[in-house]
């Protein structure tokens, strides 16, 4: 029998766009986001207590992937890109019912227009991933030190140095008294080194681009370091 799902709320993050966001959370700790409740769901006591917990799990929809048809297997990046797995050995976003779970940092819990926001910092989620569920993490259960995970064992080496034009340091100092620690935030996610697999053994100069709040970073690769050239406003 099919299920309904109303979502409890949305989060917004600094993330635009898919491409450059962490492959899972945890891994760039600068990005900041606010789970902005539904009607019905913003009254402060759905989270009384909440402060207590250091982490939390969210639950949510892979909501622009949801209409893609999803198949049993599927290639995780983690394997170059060409080795399949089945989609439930897998965490990819292509999988039956669209739902994702990210354990992610508790920041604060703040009012915003008299209604209760949750900051969480560490999600690997696009802006306006709908939220589905609220749990907190349970260390002595959740938490398996000696688990195995096959190919997803260990962290993603960061491959690359991050360095900043002087061009982009100009550009840095102005949008940061909106954004603080957009460097930091900006050298995280481009250290994982966001291109697409096959782009990484090509040696090429090429400008990529991607979206971070309301902003242009465009950067190239030179010899292992990411030069970050230009920071500018996106056009609506
Ligand atoms: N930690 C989660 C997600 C892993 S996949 C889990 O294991 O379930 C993480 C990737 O999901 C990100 O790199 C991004 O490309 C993609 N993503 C994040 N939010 C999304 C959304 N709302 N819809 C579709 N894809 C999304």
């Amino acid at each position: 029998m099919p299920i309904e799902i109303s979502p409890i709320g949305h989060i917004n993050t600094p993330y635009k766009e898919k491409f450059a966001i962490p492959r899972q959370p945890g891994l760039v700790t600068a990005a900041m986001g606010q789970i902005i409740f539904a009607q019905g769901f913003n009254s402060a006591d759905f989270i009384r207590g909440i402060e207590q917990f250091s982490h939390l799990w969210l639950v949510f929809q892979f909501h622009q992937t949801a209409n893609k048809s999803t198949s049993p297997l599927v290639r995780p990046p983690r394997l170059g890109g060409n080795e399949k797995v089945g989609v439930f050995a897998s965490r990819s976003t292509h999988r039956p019912n669209n739902i994702g779970i990210s354990a992610v940092k508790f920041e604060e819990v703040i009012l915003v227009n008299s209604q209760t926001r949750i900051v969480v910092s560490g999600m690997d989620l696009l802006d306006n991933t709908p939220i589905i569920d609220i749990k907190p993490y349970i260390p002595y259960s959740d938490s398996i030190p000696h688990a195995e995970a096959g190919y997803g064992q260990t962290k993603p080496q960061e491959t690359l140095a991050v360095i900043f034009s002087q061009n982009a340091r100009e550009q840095l100092a102005i949008y940061q008294q909106q954004h603080p620690r957009l460097d930091t935030l900006i050298e995280q996610i481009l250290s994982q080194d966001p291109r697409p697999a096959y782009h990484k053994t090509k040696t090429t100069d090429r400008l990529y681009g991607v979206a971070l709040y309301d902003l242009n970073i465009q950067w190239r690769v030179l010899q292992n370091t990411c030069v970050v050239e230009q920071i500018s406003r996106l056009q609506d």
